[in-house]
């Protein structure tokens, strides 16, 4: 297939060079001036857009896709459609889907899991939202930059799965930092603690995959000094959306708004470029009145 690939950065990069690897004949732009092994360098986003047959965008986020895709969706061929991968608020997505419709395209919003070690391994999770026939088209490139795609339903979809995935994420790490700090208040070691909680009801992805504490369950940022993985401000950057949403479909997530607050205040308190488990220390360090 010919592809076009607009947001060559951490992510897009190489799920860039995963499609060509694949034999695909892919065409790239970044306003960086980015270059990716096996992809073509496009002038400017139009450029990379016209002739193909799926146009795939990795951007930072709504506004800044709305740009892009005023601009790409005039330059693409009849039938074509554009899939775009990066996180961004549902109504962005849902405004871009009725644009492409309008001009005779296709649409998949299509938000990803598995961060840049999944974008890289070609083990990403797809969340798709769009109509069928579009979900099908894209199908094949999910099949290599990811392990899974799930169709969610309409447009709009996938965005909507990945904001309510990571306000969960986002407040049961914020559960098990502040339950690992109690369990060292109360005497109790961290590996018993961890022993105990990651094979009963407690349990979840954020102890038993991801655990805060250093030196305790598998290998995760925290014995990397906190070095992402996952930064805490796209972790308030997903929440904060997940609170536009909640906002909006006058949904009530208390606990998603006390989770968004608290990492506000962890990124402006020394969290920004660190992973958004360093939320341990940053409690421990707060509780010392530091
Ligand atoms: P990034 O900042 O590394 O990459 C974004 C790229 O877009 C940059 O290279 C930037 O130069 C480019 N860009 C900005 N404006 C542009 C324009 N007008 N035209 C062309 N290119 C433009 O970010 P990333 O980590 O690759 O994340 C991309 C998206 O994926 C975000 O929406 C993010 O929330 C989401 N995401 C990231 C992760 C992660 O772990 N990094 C995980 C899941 C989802």
């Amino acid at each position: 297939m010919k592809i076009g690939f607009i947001g060559l950065g951490n992510m897009g990069g190489p799920m860039a060079k995963n499609l060509a690897a694949a034999g695909h004949d892919v065409t790239g732009f970044d306003v960086a001036g980015v270059t990716v092994e096996g992809v073509a360098q496009a002038a400017s986003a139009p450029d990379a857009a016209q002739g193909a047959d799926i146009v795939v965008t990795m951007l930072p986020d709504g506004p800044i896709l709305r740009r892009v895709a005023a601009e790409v969706i005039p330059a693409m061929q009849a039938g074509a459609v554009l899939v775009d991968c990066s996180t961004v608020d549902v109504e962005s997505a849902r405004a871009v889907a009725e644009q492409a419709q309008a001009a005779g395209l296709g649409f998949v919003d299509a938000p990803v899991s598995g961060g840049i070690g999944g974008a890289q391994a070609g083990t990403l999770t797809f969340m798709a939202g769009g109509a069928e026939r579009d979900f099908a088209t894209a199908l094949p490139l999910f099949e290599i930059m990811g392990q899974k795609a799930v169709h969610c339903g309409g447009a709009g979809s996938g965005q909507a799965a990945k904001i309510c995935n990571n306000m969960i994420l986002g407040i049961s790490m914020l559960g098990v930092c502040e339950a690992f700090g109690l369990a060292q208040k109360l005497g109790l070691d961290a590996q018993k603690m961890f022993d105990v909680v990651s094979t009963s009801s407690g349990s979840c992805w954020s102890i038993n995959t991801y655990c805060p504490v250093p030196g305790v369950g598998p290998k995760t940022p925290a014995d990397n000094d906190y070095k992402p993985g996952f930064a805490a401000e796209l972790m308030l950057k997903d929440l904060n959306l997940s609170q536009a949403a909640a906002g909006a479909a006058d949904a009530d997530t208390p606990m998603g708004a006390h989770a968004a607050a608290l990492y506000a205040a962890f990124v402006e308190g020394g969290g920004k470029g660190r992973d958004f488990s360093a939320v341990l220390p940053w409690l421990a360090g707060r509780h010392r009145g530091e």
